[in-house]
């Protein structure tokens, strides 16, 4: 299996209906980059900056935050990245805020929450992002984005750093791109007021189906209960992407759910056709995409969301089996 997955690697990305798809990866070092090359990945999808706190005793400077971001950019050489900005709080503690001890630290003051309010942060880490990329496009992606007006005020700050960093005759990225993350219920329906601003989305699965089902996403007793593959989630799914499509705002996955092979299947089928994922999913998801026909999985779907279900995983692999799959 191994040597079947090496091969596959300079196989084309297109489905067994012949839909092209992009695979890319979520990575957190710099180490993880050597991944691009192994797996033939298009890109990094989704590059978590908080590891770099999290690790530390201090916090980072913004000469030693754009080394490192300068050097992803540069082990990437004419890959994509997507940088999430900093998504401390909630399950990602650092040692160095211990002010973040609360009672409900996923529903507390995390990730963008944190960054507009002590702004400073955000900042400077926005600030070295734009100093190491130079001359070479910038992506950015605000996490936990819960209303239109936060991605607004930080795009802002992002866009008044840019125009700081030219004032200043500094080298500036070639252009810059702004993306929501959507990791909440709220967001999916407040999106059509923020999609006017965003140049991205990238759907956070695991933090939306964690705040979708009220469910911890790092408890397995609660989690197990509940299904990606729920008529409910899909139709959310489904909403978000169709409304990303009006406005002509493409729209990407990341989360476990993108590396699972069943999951990226009817994530396709959906029309999400950029997944970003651990790079032990690549060959396993490419494997599955190429011998899926997503068009007919597509139709499968529209005539079975509506189901009363817990979930709809027993009848896709029951029909994925008749499929020969
Ligand atoms: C997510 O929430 O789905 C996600 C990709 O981000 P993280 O797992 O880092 O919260
Ligand atoms: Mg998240």
């Amino acid at each position: 299996r191994a040597r079947a997955y090496a091969k596959l690697r300079d196989e084309p990305s297109v489905t067994a209906n012949g839909v092209p798809f992009e695979l890319h990866l979520n990575a957190g070092l710099l180490i993880e980059l050597t991944r691009l090359e192994e797996t033939g990945a298009h890109g990094i999808g989704l590059f978590r900056t908080e590891f770099q706190f999290m690790v530390a005793d201090t916090l980072p400077r913004l000469a030693k935050q754009a080394e490192l971001y300068k050097s992803v950019m540069d082990s990437a050489g004419s890959k994509p990245v997507v940088f999430r900005t900093l998504d401390l709080g909630g399950d990602k503690v650092t040692p160095f805020a211990p002010s973040m001890r609360e009672p409900n630290p996923a529903l507390g003051w995390r990730a963008i929450r944190m960054g507009l309010d002590r702004p400073g942060l955000l900042r400077y880490q926005l600030r070295a992002l734009i100093q190491a990329a130079e001359g070479r496009p910038l992506s950015i992606l605000f996490p936990m984005i819960a209303t239109p007006w936060e991605f607004k005020a930080a795009k802002d700050m992002l866009m008044r750093e840019v125009a700081f960093a030219r004032g200043r005759g500094h080298p500036v990225p070639e252009r810059v791109e702004a993306g929501i993350m959507l990791e909440t219920p709220g967001m999916a329906w407040a999106i059509e007021h923020a999609l006017p601003h965003a140049d991205f989305v990238s759907v956070g699965a695991n933090d939306l189906m964690q705040y979708f089902f009220a469910a911890d996403r790092q408890n397995s007793r609660v989690w197990e209960r509940y299904d990606i593959l729920s008529p409910a989630a899909l139709q959310l799914l489904k909403t978000i992407r169709e409304a990303c499509s009006r406005h002509n705002v493409p729209v990407s996955i990341c989360g476990e759910v993108a590396s699972q092979p069943l999951e990226a299947a009817v994530m396709l089928a959906l029309g999400y056709g950029k997944l970003s994922m651990a790079a032990s999913g690549v060959a396993p998801v490419k494997a599955m995409l190429a011998r899926t026909d997503t068009g007919q999985l597509g139709t499968w779907l529209a005539g079975n969301m509506s189901r009363d279900a817990a979930s709809l995983r027993p009848l896709l692999i029951e029909a994925g089996n008749a499929a020969g799959l």
